[in-house]
């Protein structure tokens, strides 16, 4: 029986999905993809007659039916999910239920959102001396978050932060990392559909970054990244350091 095949769309640009991804896309008899997120220009890849589907006003039973059908079709079928799926995916509760009917699948990997809004900006989230962690999380919204991930928090660790989902709260994320000890001058940007051709960066402090995403009309497919990775600070690593010799130079 045919395996299902989930792929990382990438997080916009049609050109970043990867070469793999592709292949699978192109060869595809039916593609059911997410498209409230991904970008349609990536259905330009499939192959005439394949069947899509839009997972957006689906539910997983539907979505899981339309797996079945194709496997015992004996079909190809690809699951197009946005950036990368280990992030928000849900794949876990597509994969359970494929499971249970003894449906395989293989994954394919996409380059996550938090990778394409960091290249738009230019930055680096591990800085060295700065910050050497990244926190991804969300704020809690009708999806509950375990109270112990709370961003006031993740906010006392004074890292890398992004945060997906939680654009449309943007005034409560602000309340809650001042809450948590991130000064008010610390830098925060928001990156608006990152590598997409509408793309927008909105760069401030927590004390006026609501105002700015408001008056931009932000309220969803955003990012919110904080920390002090995107200030003036920096140092440079030891990597290529000329005093620093390590296994590959002396
Ligand atoms: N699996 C996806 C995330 C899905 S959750 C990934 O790896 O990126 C959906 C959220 O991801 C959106 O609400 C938004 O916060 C973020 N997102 C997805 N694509 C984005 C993009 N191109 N630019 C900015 N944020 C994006």
């Amino acid at each position: 029986m045919n395996k299902i095949h989930f792929v990382g769309a990438g997080p916009g640009d049609k050109e970043l999905i990867t070469l793999k991804g592709h292949k699978h896309l192109s060869e595809a008899d039916i593609v059911i993809y997410a498209g409230s997120l991904v970008n349609p220009e990536l259905l330009e890849y499939c192959k005439e007659g394949c069947e899509i589907y839009d997972s957006a006003s689906m539910n997983l039973d539907e979505i899981i039916a339309v797996m079945k059908r194709g496997t015992e079709e004996n079909k190809k079928v690809v699951r197009l999910q946005t950036g990368d799926f280990s992030i928000y995916g849900s794949i876990r509760e597509q994969a359970e239920e494929l499971s249970k009917l003894n449906i395989a699948y293989d994954c394919t990997p996409g380059v996550s959102s938090f990778l394409g809004a960091a290249s738009a900006l230019g930055v680096e989230y591990t800085v060295p001396e700065v910050s050497q962690s990244v926190i991804i999380t969300r704020a809690e919204g009708r999806t509950p978050v375990p109270p112990k991930e709370s961003l006031q928090s993740f906010a006392a660790h004074q890292t890398s932060m992004v945060i997906f989902l939680s654009v449309q709260m943007i005034g409560k994320v602000v309340k809650q990392l001042i809450e948590g000890g991130y000064p008010e001058d610390t830098d925060i940007a928001v990156v608006y559909k990152a590598t997409w051709q509408d793309e927008k960066i909105i760069k401030g402090a927590l004390k006026d970054i609501e105002d700015k995403v408001k008056e931009n009309g932000i309220h969803k497919t955003a990012l919110i990244m904080v920390g002090r990775f995107l200030g003036s600070e920096y140092k440079y690593s030891k990597l290529y350091d000329k005093d620093f010799s390590h296994e590959y130079r002396s």
